[in-house]
């Protein structure tokens, strides 16, 4: 199921605050790729991948995953689409303080009013080395602790395509180097889509296709 952006733009504000964030953004994502994008601070990285999965509308152009135009979905339609089609894996962990690293990985699952497949868990957790954490609160749990729950999280709902913005931005480079192999290695096994975005050369060297984006303009690295 390819994901099809059409001549995406962004624009915010107005007049003298205007800031065009995205400018015509034609891309397809062919299925199971792990596909990087790349570019320097404030280059619209995530203003791309917020248009791109479904979380804030563009100004001007269409996404179509599965030929099916997502934002001509109403917003309850279009989070449940969201829940449970895609991952989310961001900079800042994002789990819910009161809630055990199990409840947090659940939580995609639970909403829709579902019970999680145990077996699955498992062998997720097993995978991502963290089975043993199941019952701690995220602050009993290091940095690259929490990522993997959160990219456990993202996968719970055996999702088409894993979003990932920055997900190594606050970790060091131990556990970076960690939930990178994690993360790419998990997307293939459970067969998601992976589309990260990062301002690591390195990591955007591991991927099959990279992208680069500077003010709003995306284009491909040619490889070598
Ligand atoms: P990146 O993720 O590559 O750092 P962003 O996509 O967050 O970049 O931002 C692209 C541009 O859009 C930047 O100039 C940023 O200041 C601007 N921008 C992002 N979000 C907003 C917003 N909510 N309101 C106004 N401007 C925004
Ligand atoms: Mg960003």
């Amino acid at each position: 199921m390819p994901l099809q952006a059409e001549a995406l733009s962004k624009i915010y504000g107005t007049e003298s605050n205007k800031v065009t964030a995205l400018n015509n953004v034609s891309i397809t994502i062919e299925d199971g790729q792990f596909v990087s994008i790349i570019g320097p601070s404030g280059s619209g990285k995530s203003t791309l991948l917020h248009l791109l999965s479904g979380i804030d509308k563009p100004t001007g152009g269409t996404v179509l995953f599965n030929n099916e135009d997502m934002y001509a979905l109403g917003e309850k339609e279009l989070s449940a689409f969201r829940r449970q089609k895609f991952g989310f894996v961001f900079q800042q962990f994002h789990l819910i303080p009161i809630l055990t690293a199990e409840e947090n990985i659940c939580m995609p699952v639970l909403l829709d009013r579902k019970q999680p497949d145990q077996e699955y868990l498992r062998e997720l957790t097993d995978f991502l080395e963290i089975s043993g954490r199941l019952s701690h609160l995220p602050h009993e749990l290091s940095g690259g602790q929490q990522q993997r729950v959160a990219v456990a999280r993202a996968l719970i709902a055996k999702p088409q395509i894993i979003f990932a913005d920055e997900p190594t931005g606050n970790l060091d480079s131990k556990s970076s180097k960690e939930v990178i192999e994690l993360l790419t290695r998990a997307s293939k096994q459970f067969g998601a889509t992976l589309i990260m975005i990062t301002h690591d050369l390195a990591i955007s060297q591991l991927s099959e296709r990279r992208l680069t984006i500077s003010d709003g303009v995306l284009s491909e690295v040619e490889s070598q």
